[in-house]
């Protein structure tokens, strides 16, 4: 049973008096699906513990950052030791080296690679270093794709974005987005009509080849390849955003799932193994523009730390063992295919991609594909917000946003699976 969130209350009170809403990301809230956040003492495997003493089933597992689950013994083992050799020199250390070496053995395109600490750092130094290499301004993206917190990508931005009325944010001035246009997410047509009237002017093309953060929405395999197709043709560069799903739906990402090979990539969030960790990377000869070799400038006094390095290069080994992937593969889908019978007929649409799901409530019978930001945007928010409640009463966090995806680990059992479904069933 789940207690009262009593200490979770005070802890929200006392956080709101000196951080702005409480939190230090906005969707941590809990706001728009009505209730206020957990705080957390401890986590292991597919758990977490709140202050209150509640034990609650994770699937959002800091945002797909713990495939391996939460505090994987060795992950923190490694971290632990590298912490006892100093956190931090701003000199290089050899690690950094291997984690590129073993970034680069799983997604082949990331020739040469560099390391930052956040996955906004990641996406928008990859932008930079495209508009370099290609001395052109013009950046594309799509609609409800979220590529972090950077001014000229809060234009039509999924994730915590999705939530602020007009869907982009305050304080970015309009000079500084000009030179970003945004596009339907699956819209083959628009994109090759566009491309056809600019493509000679386009710098870059950024895209989540598997959309995350607009809630899980899966590309056409004929949007997937025209994104290579149109940049090819017209000498763009195409980036894929693979903060979530690189390492996620495949060992190589989406890239590998999909078999195209995008120009640059950026990585985070499982790369970090949980700590402040993502890359950018590409081809070799778009990443020799990045100074010391050349002209685009890119910095960072934490870049490559050593703990997270450490972190970093014992979750790709334990990724690398074989069947990894398989093994999640299989008690995903035999997840999904469970959950897509319980919500048949309840007006819920089911979008997923391996370990990666996301539901999508609606208020009515209608057309139940979600295929772009504008069908995401037609869900029963309300509907959400109390399935959500719902789940926390029976002591389960999922993403808590209908615009967020939810993340199977090797930690959620298929005992634990089973017992989610049986909730679900009751709650909707
Ligand atoms: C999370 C995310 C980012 C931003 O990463 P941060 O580490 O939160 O800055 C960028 N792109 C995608 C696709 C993401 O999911």
């Amino acid at each position: 049973m789940i207690n009262e969130r009593v200490l979770s209350a005070k802890a929200f009170e006392q956080a709101q008096k000196v951080i702005p809403g409480g939190v230090n990301s906005p969707v941590r809230a809990l706001k728009s699906v009505g209730t206020t956040p957990l705080f957390v003492k401890e986590a292991k495997g597919a758990y977490f513990t709140d202050i209150d003493d509640n034990k609650f089933i994770d699937f959002c597992m800091s945002w797909g950052v713990f495939i391996l689950g939460h505090n994987n013994e060795r992950v923190s083992q490694a971290a632990i030791e590298a912490v006892g050799r100093g956190s931090s020199y701003g000199i290089p250390t050899l690690a950094e080296t291997t984690l590129a070496e073993k970034v680069r053995e799983a997604i082949p395109s990331m020739e040469r690679l560099r390391f930052v600490n956040s996955g906004t750092e990641a996406t928008m130094s990859a932008i930079r270093v495209a508009r370099g290499f290609t001395g052109r301004d013009i950046l594309v993206k799509f609609e409800g794709n979220y590529h972090g917190h950077a001014d000229h990508l809060l234009v039509a931005a999924g994730s915590g974005v999705a939530n602020i009325s007009n869907a982009s944010s305050a304080g970015v001035p309009q000079d500084f987005v000009k030179h970003t246009v945004v596009l339907p997410y699956n819209d083959t047509a628009a994109l090759r009509k566009y491309f056809d009237e600019n493509g000679q002017k386009v710098a870059a093309l950024i895209v989540e080849p598997v959309a995350c953060n607009m809630g899980v929405v899966v590309p056409t395999e004929e949007f997937i390849k025209a994104t290579r197709e149109v940049t090819e043709q017209n000498g763009a560069i195409l980036i894929f955003d693979e903060v979530i799903t690189g390492f996620r739906l495949s060992r190589g990402g989406a890239q590998q799932r999909f078999g195209i090979k995008p120009d640059m990539t950026t990585v985070g969030k499982i790369a970090g193994g949980g700590f402040p960790a993502a890359a950018f990377g590409g081809r070799a000869d778009i990443m020799k523009c990045l100074a010391p070799d050349g002209p685009v400038y890119q910095a960072g006094t934490l870049s490559g730390n050593p703990v997270a390095m450490a972190a970093g290069i014992e979750t790709l080994t334990q990724l690398s063992q074989p069947g990894f992937y398989e093994d999640l593969e299989k008690k995903s889908n035999d997840f999904i295919e469970k959950l897509e019978k319980i919500i048949a007929g309840k007006n819920i649409t089911l979008n997923h991609c391996g370990s990666m799901f996301t539901l999508f409530f609606r208020s009515s019978e209608e057309d139940c594909s979600v295929k772009n930001f504008q069908d995401t945007k037609r869900s029963d928010q309300e509907r959400f917000a109390r399935y959500f409640r719902n789940m926390l009463s029976c002591g389960i966090y999922v993403s808590p946003s209908q615009f967020e995806g939810n993340f199977i680990s090797a930690c959620h059992t298929p005992e634990i699976l089973d017992y989610v479904l049986k909730s679900i069933a009751e709650s909707i």
